[in-house]
């Protein structure tokens, strides 16, 4: 992997091994954190207006910053929509590549992992799914106490919210919906008023096409592989939001990466270098030269690694490198068995 590792980076792996976990083989020392982060940043660009709703709120929300309000993405939207993509590559590579995972695994029944919302699983009868607690995935991401297992994992990896870099005013739009009904063709519906519906009127607060949020990622202690896998995970991601069947196109930027002891950055010191900017290419080279001032450990920057990731690590039709992927289950492998070492003291 070290070739991919330079044609993506730039450098040689050598310069950065000690920020990874050596998850080439059981060891409970492994689940151990020894502060070795991979600070991630981010820039999302809006390609189609996006329909963002939080929890309890029907409109985007917003972080008051001064005497402005920016929109904002909070970061658990934003990790399921990463795990979502991340699960689509694994199950995709899956079907392909059965047997081998099988192996890697060690067992025959079919793997299968997903995220559900948790109303959906309460039912006894729709159990079918759910999260498997064994894969890339589920071990990096974390995931609850199961049937068969006695443990949690919490997740290595952990982000800041995602801020707009230009105000409300210039970056939200209110849009009115008329839906008709299909039975009466009329466009009045009883009940439901309220919510900014009036008969079957409704109002959605969208942000803008083009516009642009900064965000960071910080990955802790994980393996190479695994490593590999989430930056193409990150480099897919392509919608984001509700009614994604007609909002919620986005592009990834990845501008830097730094490799290090401890967090460095956040969203919000990101967001005061670019405040007010609309140009991604000077976003980038803003968030660049101030991650240059203030970084300790190894810094990469580029005008955009999710571009030249995408060009390494996927082939003409789509398909994620494979060797990757299994050498990322096998890691994910070492790492549960070294958590179940680790609780059994050691032993085996
Ligand atoms: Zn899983």
């Amino acid at each position: 992997m070290s070739e991919l590792f330079k044609s993506v980076f730039g450098v040689e792996i050598s310069q950065v091994k000690e920020f990874f976990s050596d998850l080439s083989k059981v060891d409970p020392n492994n689940v151990v954190p020894r502060g070795r982060v991979i600070n991630v940043y981010l820039v999302v660009r809006a390609e189609n207006e996006l329909l963002i709703r939080h929890e309890g709120g029907e409109d985007i929300s917003l972080a008051t910053i001064g005497n402005e309000k920016y929109p904002i993405i909070l970061y658990d939207k934003f990790q399921s929509v990463f795990r979502r993509k991340e699960l689509e590559l694994l199950r995709s590579h899956y079907d392909q590549h059965k047997a081998e995972v099988n192996k890697i695994r060690g067992k025959q029944d079919d793997w299968f992992c997903s995220l559900r919302p948790t109303a959906a699983t309460k039912k006894q009868e729709e159990r079918i799914g759910g999260l498997c607690g064994e894969c890339p995935d589920c071990m990096t991401f974390g995931f609850a106490v199961r049937e068969g297992g006695n443990y949690n994992v919490k997740s290595r990896i952990e982000g800041d919210l995602l801020i707009a870099t230009t105000p409300e005013q210039r970056s939200v739009v209110i849009r009115t919906f008329n839906a008709v009904d299909d039975v009466t063709k009329t466009t009045i519906i009883g009940g439901e008023e309220g919510e900014g519906r009036t008969g079957a009127l409704f109002r959605l607060s969208l942000v803008k096409e083009g516009t642009l949020f900064v965000g960071k990622i910080a990955m802790k202690d994980i393996g190479l592989n695994d490593f590999l896998l989430k930056m193409a995970a990150l480099s897919a991601i392509s919608r984001i939001g509700g009614k994604t069947t007609q909002f919620g196109t986005i592009k990834v930027y990845i501008p830097a990466v730094l490799f290090s002891r401890y967090e460095i950055s956040s969203s919000y010191d990101m967001f005061t270098e670019v405040k007010g900017k609309e140009n991604v290419d000077e976003v980038i080279s803003l968030i660049n030269s101030r991650l240059e001032k203030i970084k300790k450990g190894v810094l990469l920057t580029s005008k955009d690694f999710a571009e030249t990731i995408r060009r390494e690590m996927f082939d003409n039709k789509g398909n994620i490198r494979s060797d990757v992927v299994l050498k990322a289950w096998e890691e994910a492998k070492n790492f549960k068995d070294s958590i179940e070492m680790f609780i059994k003291g050691g032993k085996k």
